[in-house]
């Protein structure tokens, strides 16, 4: 199939057009590189062996989406194309609400006039807000939300159900990501954030290379096994799978959602376990107060994926270290070191 990836050279975007390139389907790229790089291109097409069909450009452009759609009759959209950090959406809300809702009713306009209607969208498990159960699962209340990503993501989520309720013939996928990490296996592509990274996995990363001095662990007086915070995990890798899984599988029109995670929670202490594991070394750690906003512990019921997509994570969380640090050694200073 040929698949257009908005945000296709960005970290999750990079990993899947890989993943669909070697599975046989044809993808073409929107980007405009806010926060990525072109080198990501070229390691794309050293993976795979195949050129990558490319555009510059801002999927709030819509001439650039006309001229896109014309030159290719795309049989299903994947959509990463956004801005993620949400210290940042508080900050920027206006810039958030306008990037990411706006570059979908761009999107969502040009498929319509060039009757493409079959879309995956990258949502996120913030749309859950605080679980008012664990594991998440699909039919638990979303909304509740507390920044404005997440917001924006809940907001993009029903403008694709309005749109779905407007004209059956659409096919929706909403695939609500957990705590994607790790790199693919080459270590040629992986997550490479500008400045101190936020998360945790590429933090520890930073550390691991001698960039950041120690890991500060955000709270330990959580109620959860160890006391510090849980998440659910997931390999990039399987992720970008997970999408695949969705344009193969999905064959009828309707709106169809899915948490993509593994379904286990670890701890922030288990997972500086597991990646001094990968690299070798103890590393420096130390306990601060609690990160304002975090919640305890966040993890998904996957079943739904797997029952109804055939799709399941299979990496754990050595694999996602390993990887992530294979990325980070062979490219200490990311795409552009
Ligand atoms: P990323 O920032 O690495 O990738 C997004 C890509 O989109 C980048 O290459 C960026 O340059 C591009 N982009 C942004 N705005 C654009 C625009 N207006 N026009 C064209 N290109 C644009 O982020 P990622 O981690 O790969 O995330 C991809 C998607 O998944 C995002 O929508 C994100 O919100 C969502 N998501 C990510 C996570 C996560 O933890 N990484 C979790 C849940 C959901
Ligand atoms: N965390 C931490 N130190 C850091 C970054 C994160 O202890 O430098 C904790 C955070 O409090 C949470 C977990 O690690 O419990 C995952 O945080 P991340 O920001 O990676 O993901 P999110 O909270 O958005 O799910």
């Amino acid at each position: 199939m040929k698949v257009l990836v908005t945000g296709g050279v960005g970290y999750i975007g990079s990993h899947t057009v890989v993943e669909l390139q070697q599975a046989g389907h044809e993808a073409v790229v929107i980007d405009n590189f806010v926060n990525s790089s072109p080198v990501c291109l070229n390691r794309i097409e050293q993976i795979t062996g195949k050129a990558v069909t490319f555009y510059e450009g801002d999927v709030r452009d819509a001439r650039l989406l006309d001229k896109v759609f014309s030159e290719h009759k795309v049989d299903w959209v994947i959509h990463f194309a956004g801005l993620k950090a949400v210290g940042e959406s508080v900050a920027k809300p206006l810039e958030y609400y306008d990037n990411n809702i706006g570059g979908t009713l761009k999107l969502l306009e040009a498929m319509k006039i060039h009757n493409c209607k079959r879309i995956v969208f990258s949502s996120s498990a913030t749309v859950y807000g605080q679980p008012e159960q664990l594991p998440l699962d699909e039919r638990c209340a979303v909304g509740n939300t507390t920044n404005p990503y997440a917001t924006s993501k809940y907001f993009q989520e029903r403008i694709l159900q309005d749109v779905f309720a407007s004209d059956n013939s659409w096919t929706v996928a909403l695939l609500r990501y957990f705590n994607p990490i790790g790199a693919h296996k080459s270590g040629l592509i992986g997550e490479d954030p500008s400045g101190i990274p936020n998360n945790l996995v590429p933090f520890i990363a930073k550390v691991a290379i001698g960039q950041l001095s120690e890991v500060s662990i955000f709270g330990d007086d959580y109620e959860t096994k160890d006391g510090t915070g849980v998440r659910d995990y997931i390999h990039v890798t399987d992720l970008a799978k997970g999408h695949l899984a969705a344009i193969e599988k999905l064959q009828s029109h309707g709106v169809y959602t899915y948490n993509l995670g593994t379904g286990k929670g670890y701890s922030v202490l288990e997972v500086i376990r597991a990646f001094e594991k990968a690299c070798g070394r103890t590393l420096p750690c130390k306990v601060t107060s609690r990160r304002a906003g975090d919640i305890a512990a966040y993890y998904a019921c996957c079943d739904k994926a797997k029952r109804e997509l055939g799709w399941e994570a299979k990496l754990g969380i050595e694999e996602m270290c390993a990887s992530m640090w294979n990325w980070q050694k062979k490219n200490p200073k990311g795409y552009n070191g």
